[in-house]
């Protein structure tokens, strides 16, 4: 069979989602000739909060991916409702966007395409092979391949990269997440963040008629409309409103890999490891490991790499592990959630915190003040 690509290319990706794109975008900032392959059809869908922080829209900036205004609809920070209690806070700094994970699709793949990134689409890679990758068993040559195939990764376990997991095995940290859009006006510019007793629930706008709301839990059974019945303000919202989309599953873990490369193959992105969804944090470090990939690509530095993305994912982490934490523990989440009422500086502390505003020392005092404010509740 005659190939398609007879010449190598600098890099080839294994993954068009945000993380496959990203990285393709940041790779021809350094001139590198890349080719993305993806077994799914244009513009890609997942099952998603929809939520992009502040730090996450600079991130895609940095790269030259700038969102316009009619595809996203902006928000000015979070609330968290739990028991009748409600915190909210203002980011610090930028704009937050609620947008249709197909319009950040379109967005970035129009984008790498006018950047010369070359597209397959419905190319679903079948292999690694040692001179690049399988697409559909024809051989792409290439001089790297990088691996941005989202959670479930294959290219993790060709390259056996699946052994060097750090601590609990990621099936313990599984959780389940089921996402639907409903038709309805948004009745508040905040991203919602409703904690039940067995799972939490977002609500983020996502267009002046469209909200989005994804609902996460360990019970690989429950639904969205049975997980609704506990939060009677949400459902009343939602009451009315016609299902933009059908009810769709996914599933969010938290994962530490200690190795991300292996000769010449290369993770990013979900792939990589990350954090679980509830910290509405994931695509904003894809974003930030793909520009680094992006400098390590040009120099073949992957030790530079693995150390940068070993601190990247650090401060989501730490949120996760905290979120998670409150998650599981009700009543301290709600003493946590009165402090959070009483005092809103200690809830903007936690945000800022959160969307990597601030200094240590701030975020040091915010903690202690926050743990004595818990230790007289
Ligand atoms: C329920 C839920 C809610 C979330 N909410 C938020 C949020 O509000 N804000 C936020 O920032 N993050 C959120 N995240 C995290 C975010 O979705 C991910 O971090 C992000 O999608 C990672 O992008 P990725 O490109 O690494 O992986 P993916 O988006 O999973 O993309 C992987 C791509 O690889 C392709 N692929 C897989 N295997 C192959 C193969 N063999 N050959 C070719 N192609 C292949 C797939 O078709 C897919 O397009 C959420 C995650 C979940 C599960």
């Amino acid at each position: 069979m005659v190939s398609r690509f007879p010449n190598p290319w600098d890099v080839f990706i294994v993954g068009g989602g945000p993380g496959g794109l990203a990285t393709a975008i940041a790779a021809r900032r350094h001139g590198l000739s890349v080719v993305v392959a993806d077994g799914a059809v244009p513009p890609i869908d997942k099952p998603c909060g929809e939520g992009l922080m502040p730090d996450g829209a600079e991130a895609l900036r940095n790269l030259g991916v700038t969102i316009p205004e009619s595809e996203g609809y902006p928000f000015r920070g979070i609330r968290f409702l739990s028991g009748g209690a409600k915190a909210e806070a203002e980011f610090p700094r930028g704009t937050a966007y609620g947008m249709r994970r197909t319009n950040l699709h379109r967005i970035m793949s129009e984008h790498a395409a006018a950047c010369g990134v070359r597209l397959l689409w419905q190319s679903a890679v079948t292999g690694l092979h040692p001179e690049g990758a399988l697409v559909a068993g024809e051989l792409v040559r290439a001089r790297w391949v990088v691996g941005a195939d989202g959670t479930g990764s294959r290219v993790r376990s060709w390259a056996k990269l699946d052994q060097h997991e750090v601590g609990t095995a990621a099936n313990k940290n599984l959780r389940f997440a089921f996402q639907r859009h409903y038709r309805v006006a948004p009745w508040t510019d905040f991203m919602e963040l409703h904690w039940g007793r067995h799972c939490q629930i977002y609500a983020t706008p996502v267009s002046r008629e469209e909200v989005c709301v994804a609902m996460i839990s360990r019970n690989q059974k429950l639904r969205l409309e049975d997980a609704l019945q506990e939060f009677p303000e949400l459902r009343a919202h939602l009451e009315d409103a016609e299902h933009a989309s059908s009810e769709r599953g996914a599933i969010t873990v938290m994962r530490r890999l200690r190795r991300v490369y292996r000769d010449r193959t290369v993770l990013v992105g979900d792939a990589s490891g990350g954090v679980d969804a509830i910290t509405g944090e994931g695509l904003c470090l894809t974003f930030r490991e793909a520009a680094l990939l992006g400098d390590c690509l040009a120099t073949g530095d992957f030790a530079r790499y693995q150390k940068g993305h070993r601190a990247l994912i650090r401060r989501p982490a730490l949120m996760a592990r905290m979120m998670l934490f409150m998650a599981k523990h009700s009543r301290l989440r709600q003493r946590t959630m009165q402090v959070f009422q009483s005092s809103p500086r200690s809830f903007a502390g936690m945000l800022a915190m959160h969307v990597g505003e601030g200094s240590t020392r701030d975020h040091i005092s915010n903690g202690i003040s926050l743990g004595w404010e818990l230790l007289k509740a």
